[in-house]
């Protein structure tokens, strides 16, 4: 991204911060000392970066910028969720969700796209369209404006948006948050969560390493058909083969993400096909009770399906944990916060009518 004709350092990765050095005369340790300043450090201007000298300062002014964010809302749930609304440059916004986990930890959920071209059926996102994708240093900065309030030990690529239809930036942002001068995340740190691209799924496994979900929610085509598209294009056989081939590191897992929506995919029959889907799958299951929104016809499961649910997956030994819900009373659900805003703002047309223009 530029800001006039100015380059923005947080869509460079390495190599290209050092390639733009290089233009100006610059040795390639350069790179990392910058990196350290703007990832490491928080620096948002050159004048800070009091280790180079003045003359090359003013240069860099004159070339490139550093993008700073502030949240444009933030609310905070009673049980610590904290979620962010950012606008962006052209007016358009995304939300980012700061997630407390055991201890003092803290799990950031980040987007990737403005709205989103999957169309699931169930997804307040999806209901918006996609507007554009996010630039490198838009998912880079959602990270950045959250550090600002404490530290973050995951990151989750999770939020509004198909990460893998957005992939090179995508792929660079990932490469930025694995700078060992900057953030210094190691790849361990980081989930994309997937609704099932499967040529993008191989073609990433190819490029960066990365834990990966995927957004299962259905055990049978017909089910997986009706809600999420995307399984008319890449059936469960061939989205399963493509997990089959992630290439995983040590003991690592795929997440298998599972929305429970009553009467829909939340019987025992379901629960006894994902254990055959799963068959030969270094897997852990993510149970996620549905998330009602205005607009959508489907509802959250019975405690008691949950439970019967997950309890035979645990019988099978299939790792099944149950996601808390969490930030129920702030809209944290993904796309929750947006739709709310804009609603009120008279900028969205009401979920399921095609995405603003
Ligand atoms: N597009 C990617 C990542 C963003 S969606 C994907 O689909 O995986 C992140 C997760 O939110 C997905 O697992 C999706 O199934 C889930 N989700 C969407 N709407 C939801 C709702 N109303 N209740 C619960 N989970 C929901
Ligand atoms: Fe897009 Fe994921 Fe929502 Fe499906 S669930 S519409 S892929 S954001």
């Amino acid at each position: 991204m530029t800001a006039g004709s100015l380059i923005d350092l947080k869509n460079l990765t390495m190599e290209e911060l050092s390639a733009l050095l290089a233009e100006m005369g610059q040795k390639p340790f350069r790179a990392k000392q910058i990196v350290r300043w703007i990832y490491g450090r928080g620096a948002t201007s050159f004048a800070d970066m009091t280790d180079l000298s003045k003359a090359f300062r003013e240069e860099l002014e004159k070339r490139a910028t550093i993008s700073d964010w502030q949240p444009e809302v933030v609310e905070d749930s009673r049980d610590g969720t904290r979620k962010y609304l950012f606008r962006l440059a052209d007016g358009q916004t995304v939300e980012t969700v700061r997630i407390p986990m055991e201890g003092e930890r803290a799990t950031l959920c980040i987007s990737t796209q403005v709205g989103c071209a999957m169309q699931c059926s169930f997804c307040l996102t999806g209901s918006f369209g996609l507007v554009r994708n996010l630039e490198a240093g838009e998912i880079v900065n959602q990270v950045c404006a959250a550090l600002k309030d404490g530290p973050i030990n995951n990151i989750v690529l999770m939020g509004m948006g198909e990460p893998l239809h957005n992939l090179d930036n995508v792929v660079k942002a990932l490469q930025i948050f694995y700078l060992d001068d900057g953030f210094g995340y190691g790849a361990r740190k980081v989930t994309l969560s997937t609704s099932g691209l499967v040529p993008q799924m191989r073609e990433l496994g190819q490029r960066v390493r990365v834990n990966l979900a995927v957004s299962l929610n259905a055990t049978t085509d017909a089910v997986r058909d009706e809600l999420m598209p995307v399984n008319r294009r890449y059936p469960l056989k061939e989205l399963m083969a493509a997990c089959r081939d992630y290439p995983l590191h040590g003991r690592g897992r795929i997440t298998f993400e599972y929305i429970l929506i009553r009467g829909v995919n939340d019987t025992l029959q379901d629960a006894k096909r994902l254990v055959g889907l799963l068959h030969g799958v270094k897997a852990k299951v993510n149970l996620i009770p549905y998330n009602e929104h205005e607009g959508s016809p489907f509802n959250a499961p019975t405690a008691e399906s949950i439970e019967a649910f997950q309890t035979y997956l645990l019988s099978r030994d299939i790792v099944a944990i149950r996601r808390a819900s969490k930030g129920q009373d702030i809209s944290a659900a993904c796309g929750q916060l947006k739709g709310k805003l804009e609603k009120a703002q008279g900028r969205l047309p009401a979920p399921g009518e095609n995405s603003p223009a």
